[in-house]
């Protein structure tokens, strides 16, 4: 059963896909040589990463991901620090504590490896791990896909392999194989829905708010009070972002791009030219640096930037559209006069929502359907809890969601150097200022519209699903590619 505690995940930059599901995946082959009790037998592991992983992997340090798992870490509680500087560690000793207890030969270069020409058919972020005994014995074998969010999920070791850029043979991939078998939000619950539609007729007949449904259900699996306190506690790590994000003083973002952090210096800016009346109304810049808008834009910086520098973020709905809910979360709170914790949860909620129908019915994965899926979704994530604490009805909701993907249907994703920086920054600041307009437009609507959210979400998938591989997080195509780095 689906919660939208899913949807929210405490994990560590720069990515999703490429960091804390790779991280999952290794953690969770550890923990199950411990289960089947054949831990102490590993001499070494060897792990291979193919696809997407293999060709911007090194960008969103998958390789460093990998090793953390192994040594027993999570997303959520990993030492960034350790984590940045694993593989220089790792320059001076030739062992690792699998699981942090059982000692192993570790070469760092040979024993994780990027394979740049084949992938794994059922998707394109898949990895193999191999648990090697004395005389190299095949100890255990196991493989595992990251499928977009930080959410993972276990192969087979005779799973096909496929050219990188070839298409997968019918039948092979996972889109395929779930026909008819997709996660429900409310199997149990009062309220199951796994569309638009449905959850519009629910509140229809009910007269309940969309995050009225939302915690009906989650009270099911956890408990309002339980519900309330993660939610709470997944807004503080945002709101602690954004301050880390806006007085880092780290100049320069990791990975070689020599990307400069903006946030501080803009935040710097902007709280010293707060006092609108003093400005001088010869100064054009003004206007723009007392806007809501620019703090909009400040917030989501922030945010993206921690992420890109390895730091403490929340998965939302992916790491490379991190900046966006937390972003629009910040406008409402500092910006929306009657904003209080009861209107981050109804936000939050909400938000949850319209991710789940997003990953129930396309996908969140840039990978998989471009960049439309991670940050056109969070966009229309964003949209939907805005509208709903501003007193948008249902349909009202719906409208601010679904004009929240709308524009972002097409959208690309083409990392410069495979690095979650160039384009994926600023773009979490455009679209996080996207989501208040979309809630502006649809709250001076009525709530009627011609495309519904259900009609958008199917366009996106068909869109991702013609796109080239090239558009899809290999950094091969699009600005990756005109592009020099240097
Ligand atoms: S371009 Fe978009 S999908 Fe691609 S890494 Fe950047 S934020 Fe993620």
């Amino acid at each position: 059963m689906f919660s939208v505690l899913d949807m929210f995940t405490i994990g560590v930059g720069p990515s999703s896909s490429h960091t804390v599901g790779p991280m999952r995946a290794a953690h969770a082959v550890v923990a199950s040589l411990k289960d089947s009790g054949v831990l102490d037998r590993v001499t070494r592991m060897h792990v291979t990463l193919y696809g997407s992983l293999a060709m911007t992997g090194m960008g969103h340090g998958t390789d460093r991901a990998v090793a953390a798992g192994l040594e027993g870490s999570l997303p959520a509680d990993v030492n960034t620090e350790h984590m940045l500087n694993i593989k220089q560690e790792y320059e001076h000793k030739d062992f690792m504590l699998l699981g942090g207890t059982h000692a192993i030969a570790f070469h760092y270069e040979r024993d994780i490896v990027f394979e740049l020409w084949s992938r794994l058919a059922p998707h394109t972020n898949g990895m193999r791990f191999v648990a090697y005994g004395d005389g190299d014995d095949v100890v255990d074998e196991q493989v595992w896909y990251s499928i977009g969010g930080g959410f993972i999920r276990s192969g087979s070791p005779d799973d096909p392999m496929i050219g990188i850029h070839d298409r997968p043979p019918v039948g092979s991939t996972f889109a395929e194989r779930d026909e008819g078998d997709v996660v429900h939000f409310g199997a149990k619950s009062p309220y199951d829905f796994g569309s638009c539609d449905e959850l519009m007729s629910i509140c229809k007949d009910t007269g309940l708010d969309v995050c009225d449904v939302v915690m009906a259900n989650e009270r099911v699996i956890r408990g309002e009070r339980d519900t309330r306190d993660l939610l709470l506690k997944i807004w503080h790590t945002m709101h602690e972002c954004v301050i880390a994000g806006s007085t880092s003083r780290q100049e320069i973002l990791p990975g070689g791009l020599e990307v400069k952090r903006r946030a501080p210096g803009m935040y710097r800016r902007l709280s010293s030219n707060n006092d609108v009346l003093a400005r001088d109304h010869h100064d054009d810049s003004a206007a723009l640096e007392s806007s809501d808008a620019a703090w909009v834009d400040l917030f989501a910086l922030a945010v993206s930037e921690e992420n890109a520098g390895g730091g403490r973020i929340v998965t939302a709905p992916t790491n490379g559209a991190a900046g966006i809910i937390p972003a629009v979360l910040q406008y409402y709170w500092n910006f929306v006069d009657s904003a209080d914790e009861d209107g981050v949860v109804r936000f939050l909620l909400t938000a949850g929502a319209i991710g789940y129908l997003f990953k129930r019915n396309a996908s969140i994965s840039g990978a998989e359907v471009g960049c439309q899926g991670e940050v056109g979704s969070a966009c229309s994530m964003a949209a939907a809890g805005l509208c709903e604490v501003m007193g948008g009805t249902p349909r009202q909701v719906e409208n601010a969601a679904e004009i929240g993907i709308e524009h972002h249907l097409g959208l690309t994703c083409d990392p410069v150097g495979g690095l979650v920086q160039i384009p994926c920054i600023e773009r979490n600041a455009m679209a996080a200022n996207t989501a208040i307009n979309a809630v502006r437009i649809a709250m001076l609507g009525d709530g009627s519209h011609r495309v519904s959210l259900d009609q958008a979400i199917r366009t996106m998938k068909d869109t991702g699903e013609d796109m080239m591989s090239k558009y899809k997080e290999t950094a091969q195509g699009g600005l990756a590619v005109n592009v020099v780095e240097c």
